[in-house]
């Protein structure tokens, strides 16, 4: 995307990224929360770039119910729930707050993107990094989906969400003709509906629901993402292989996993980082 990254969440798999990112002079991190669900923010603190001068973090995220975001990240992280006060950070940081139809825009050489709210609507030029904002209540408290454009292409970012009967129609809808969706598959259909444990309500899917809503939507290629912790490789291996024989182009997400879309509708799995 031109040198335009964005961060998407801050759960534990933020802290390996931030590692890897060396203090450069003015540095910009682009985070963008789904949700203050713990397992959505807890490797903030431990985000290395957070510490460093120079750099500048910049997160988008939902207005919590009682307070701003950016006081919610400050109670978070600061004692006694976190050893270093939050203004003990050394990056510059901003917090922005988000809503549901909303849109972030990012044109080539603009040094932070736009938030636009949802009464503004954005221009259509494929050199501008786009996301759309998704408010869904397929989750507890609600989770944003993010669908992320540029260059004629498209990338859906849809964790925590559970299925509805006949497949989520507003999801299927905001993540039409993607190339990529990243989709919620937390649990087995035997986990899911299992009388004596039932995951439903839960807020979180099946391979079966995510591959739904691609088949439904156009999309050729699903990750399935928010992996159980009960679950091993080996048993997240099992679920790929049987996710495939429905949908060739399924894959469980990875540790530094590398897809690329290389043209509309063409997504490579490269090597990891
Ligand atoms: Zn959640
Ligand atoms: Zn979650």
């Amino acid at each position: 995307m031109a040198g335009r990254r964005l961060i998407l969440d801050a759960g534990l798999g933020i802290i390996p990224l931030g590692r890897q990112c060396r203090p450069v002079r003015g540095e910009l991190f682009v985070l963008l929360l789904t949700h203050l669900h713990r397992d959505h923010i807890e490797g903030l603190g431990f985000f290395a770039p957070i510490r460093y001068p120079d750099a500048h973090l910049v997160i988008y995220g939902p207005p919590p119910p009682e307070n701003s975001l950016e006081e919610f990240l400050r109670a978070q992280f600061s004692p006694p729930l976190f050893p270093l006060p939050w203004d003990e950070n050394s990056a510059q940081r901003d917090v922005v707050e988000i809503h549901g139809g909303g849109t972030l825009i990012w044109a080539p050489g603009a040094p932070l993107p736009e938030y636009l709210p949802p009464d503004r609507t954005p221009p259509s030029d494929p050199d501008t990094l786009t996301v759309h904002i998704m408010h869904s209540w397929a989750h507890p408290q609600g989770v944003y989906l993010f669908r992320v454009e540029w260059g004629g292409r498209a990338f859906v970012y849809a964790t925590d969400v559970e299925g509805y009967v006949g497949g989520d129609q507003h999801l299927i809808h905001f993540a039409q003709n993607a190339d990529l969706i990243v989709h919620d598959a937390q649990y087995t259909m035997a986990e899911y509906t299992d009388a004596a444990r039932c995951r439903q309500g839960w807020g979180h899917s099946t391979p079966e629901m995510a591959i739904e809503v691609a088949r439904a939507a156009n999309i050729p290629c699903v990750v399935l993402f928010h992996h159980d912790p009960q679950h091993d490789d080996e048993f997240l291996l099992d679920m790929e292989a049987e996710a495939q024989r429905h949908f060739p182009a399924t894959f469980v997400a990875r540790e530094q996993m590398v897809l690329a879309i290389k043209a509309p509708g063409i997504v490579e799995h490269l090597p990891s980082l």
